[in-house]
């Protein structure tokens, strides 16, 4: 038998909270991250069913976990079980990180964050002065509407199937970041304005995501213009028929696979305090292309 000494007495633990956990990547990326950098760390999936949410996280703070991430469908009920959450997590209405400093578990949201990061990277440009169409008004809109406003974007305009969300989502950041997103329906008239008029349009939705690969959120092409950034947060496929569809206009398209990334990049920063190198970066984000492909 050949002694396996990767997990010792010494090993600190991570986790994944969620229902379903199978399909994540979280465990390889962050094990990963631990090999590479030499940290005695051990990420591990933890499917729970809605009922235990509670007793899970108190089991996790009571065995000294170093923190853990938060998926669907648990990012906002994790909330109220969690010590302090940070103001940006409570504006975003969700926790994807929690990290236990002291005893106490912080909650954190590196979706938006990690939004931001990809986005600065891929565009070569931030949000500052710049006017915004975002489609829908979901879980992921919310932390990406508010770090688009607070990175300083001119307007925001929010167009989601059920109006009610993105008008909930418009008091949001009008009330708390600065008063700049404006509500409009599929049907509005002025809608194509706003396409028009828009620096950059980002597709929160998820149509277009695999199975429905010939799936647009927006089916008039017209609505895109040469010049525009085009982002997609949906990641699988990688090109989106709304990211072709805006290629073929003359539009910058870039896909969700960054955020993706950035995300867990965030989290694993956020627990270890770890600062990666732009080189590391980018080695590691090759790796990780791979560990989806599989
Ligand atoms: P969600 O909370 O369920 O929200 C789904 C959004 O899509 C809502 O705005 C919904 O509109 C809209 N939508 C769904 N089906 C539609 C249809 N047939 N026509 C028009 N609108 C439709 O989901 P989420 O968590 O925000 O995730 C959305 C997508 O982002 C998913 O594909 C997810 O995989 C992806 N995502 C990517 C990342 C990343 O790191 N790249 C992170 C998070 C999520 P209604 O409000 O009208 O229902």
């Amino acid at each position: 038998m050949n002694i396996d000494s990767s997990v010792t007495g010494k090993t600190r633990l991570l986790g994944l909270i969620g229902n379903p956990v199978e399909h994540s990547v979280s465990p390889q990326l962050h094990n990963s991250l631990s090999l590479l950098l030499g940290l005695d760390l051990l990420y591990v999936p933890l499917k729970v069913d809605k009922e235990n949410l509670e007793v899970v996280v108190k089991a996790l703070k009571a065995v000294d976990f170093v923190g853990f991430n938060v998926t669907i469908p648990y990012k906002r009920d994790i909330m109220k079980f969690i010590d302090d959450n940070t103001k940006e997590a409570i504006l975003m209405g969700s926790v994807n990180t929690v990290k236990k400093i002291e005893g106490r578990l912080y909650g954190y949201n590196t979706d938006g964050e990690g939004f931001l990061r990809a986005f600065k990277e891929a565009a070569g440009t931030g949000f500052k002065g710049k006017k915004v169409v975002m489609i829908g008004a979901g879980g992921a809109a919310r932390p990406i509407a508010v770090k688009i406003a607070m990175d300083g974007a001119e307007k925001i305009s929010i167009v989601n199937r059920t109006t009610q969300k993105s008008v909930e989502l418009a008091e949001v950041v009008n009330e708390n970041v600065a008063e700049i997103v404006q509500v409009y329906n599929f049907e509005d008239k002025t809608l194509k304005m706003a396409f028009e008029e828009s620096d950059i349009i980002i597709n929160t939705t998820s149509v277009g995501m695999s199975p429905d690969i010939d799936k647009s959120p927006i089916e008039n092409i017209d609505y895109f213009r040469s010049g525009q950034i085009v982002y997609d947060i949906v990641y699988n496929p990688s090109k989106t028929k709304f990211l072709a569809d805006a290629e073929s206009r003359g539009c910058k398209a870039i896909g969700g696979l960054g955020m993706l990334f950035y995300q867990g990049i965030n989290s694993y920063e956020i627990w270890t305090g770890v600062k990666f190198s732009e080189k590391d970066l980018k080695d590691i984000y090759k790796s990780f292309i791979t560990i989806l492909n599989k």
